[in-house]
């Protein structure tokens, strides 16, 4: 038995690096088509609720794009993460140094990534992932690492 690492097998796992990362751009482009070309209308894709936008004022990362509708502001995108073993913190939006510390303590969860604009509020799903540890392993390395007075 090799210390942390013994179930593993010897592979080092790095639990913060993204798996299963699923781009949504492409049906982005599509939505954004579709509203150039008048088969939905503002409202529906311009529909970002309090609480999405008030994620974004306080859990945002404030990117370089402009926004693709309005071209007044530029997007943010916000995190949310998803796993009912998370508890109370599924379903809430997090920073990215939030969402390390939670994938170095708990086994693997979904992280959606969307962007909001703050001002027409167009919103968009960009990527999903994964992250975290293998089904099971968060536990282990708990356990590990209290008997090695770590905890
Ligand atoms: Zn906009």
């Amino acid at each position: 038995m090799n210390e942390q690492h013994a179930d593993t097998g010897g592979v080092k796992l790095d639990p913060t690096a993204p798996k299963r990362v699923i781009d949504y751009s492409l049906r982005r482009r599509a939505a954004l088509a579709d509203l150039e070309e008048g088969r939905v209308t503002l409202g529906e894709v311009c529909d970002a609720d309090r609480y999405l936008v008030r994620a974004a004022e306080f859990h945002g990362h404030v990117s370089d794009e402009l926004c693709p509708v309005c071209r007044k502001e530029h997007l943010v995108t916000v995190k949310w993460v998803y796993e009912e073993s998370l508890g109370d913190a599924s379903g809430s939006a997090r920073t990215a140094e939030e969402i390390d510390e939670l994938a170095r303590t708990h086994d693997e969860f979904t992280v959606h990534v969307v962007e909001v604009c703050r001002s027409c509020k167009w919103n968009h799903l960009v990527e999903s992932y994964d992250v975290g540890w293998p089904a099971g392993l968060s536990a282990k390395i708990r356990r590990a690492n209290s008997l090695r007075g770590q905890a």
